[in-house]
């Protein structure tokens, strides 16, 4: 993990964002180990640095060494996060600033620049575990190993460089899905009011509230209950299905579906939508 030559004069002013992912030696937030970045221009990153860091005491927890692998030895010669944040400002300053579990990497960031008495810069921040949450409901995990699997994204795990490529990739592949013309209609179709680090404090990331729409002829309110939410988690994992989208009907685990009525028991008794009209309409949705 040796620092990348970039030349920063050479990036793009203009930035889609830029995803952060730091590594901590101990329980100390400011213990900073590895940061990693990943700058994206025009849906592609466009570098990505990283830089091991002297945390300001070498000491280093045998647990954290386990998940990233990073020893005092490896970085008692690096630059402390001071010496490093002329460099790294101009890729952060004014900038939308993604993170997986963004109130950890944006808590390290802030008391870091606080113990070295640095002003903190101007920034708005989101977090890719509650885009990744909002766009694909349901999944089991959405830890960045997970999601990487789940994308077929290859990566080395807790290595600072290559976790900040892996959460810039999840936000476009989120885009993606969605159909978001760019990342801040990314924001507006999933509800999320982007946090904020300006000088003298930080505004938290807001989640707003998700429901599904209403559909066939069910209402919208009906889908919030937590037992169907809970049919809605169980969609996801089924693999079963076709899908018919002219007629807006299917056949999923077998059973005879459409988005008002299903041959299985749990609708027959209920008569609310049930696992499989869910799925139905998930499908149906896809890509929108
Ligand atoms: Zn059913």
């Amino acid at each position: 993990m040796t620092p990348d030559a970039v030349n920063f004069s050479a990036l793009p002013q203009e930035c889609d964002f830029v995803a952060l992912d730091f590594e901590t030696a101990n329980r100390e937030w400011t213990s900073i180990c590895a940061i990693g970045l990943a700058f994206v221009v025009g849906g592609q990153v466009v570098a990505n640095p990283s830089w091991l860091v002297r945390p300001p005491q070498l000491v280093f927890d045998p647990g954290f060494v386990k998940i990233h692998g990073i020893t005092a030895d490896q970085v008692a010669d690096k630059p402390e996060f001071c010496e490093l944040w002329p460099e790294l400002r101009p890729y952060l300053e004014g900038r939308i600033i993604i993170a997986h579990n963004a109130e950890f990497d944006v808590n390290v960031l802030i008391q870091a620049l606080d113990l070295y008495n640095i002003p903190r810069p101007s920034a708005e921040y989101s977090c890719t575990k509650v885009i990744a949450q909002r766009t694909w409901p349901g999944w089991k995990r959405y830890g960045l190993a997970a999601l990487a699997e789940r994308h077929g994204i290859l990566f080395r795990h807790h290595d600072a460089g290559e976790d900040a490529n892996v959460c810039a990739q999840v936000a476009l592949r989120a885009c993606r899905e969605k159909g978001a013309a760019d990342f801040g209609a990314l924001h507006e179709t999933l509800n999320i009011t982007r946090g904020r680090i300006y000088p003298d404090g930080h505004d938290k990331l807001r989640e707003g509230a998700v429901t599904l729409p209403a559909f066939g002829p069910w209402e919208g309110r009906i889908h919030s209950r937590p037992e169907q939410v809970k049919r809605q988690q169980r969609a996801n994992e089924i693999e079963d299905a076709t899908i018919d989208p002219a007629s807006a009907t299917g056949v999923i685990n077998g059973y005879a579906v459409t988005l008002a009525d299903c041959a299985c028991a749990d609708f027959k008794g209920r008569k609310l939508p049930c696992k499989h009209i869910y799925k139905l309409f998930f499908e149906l949705n896809k890509g929108r």
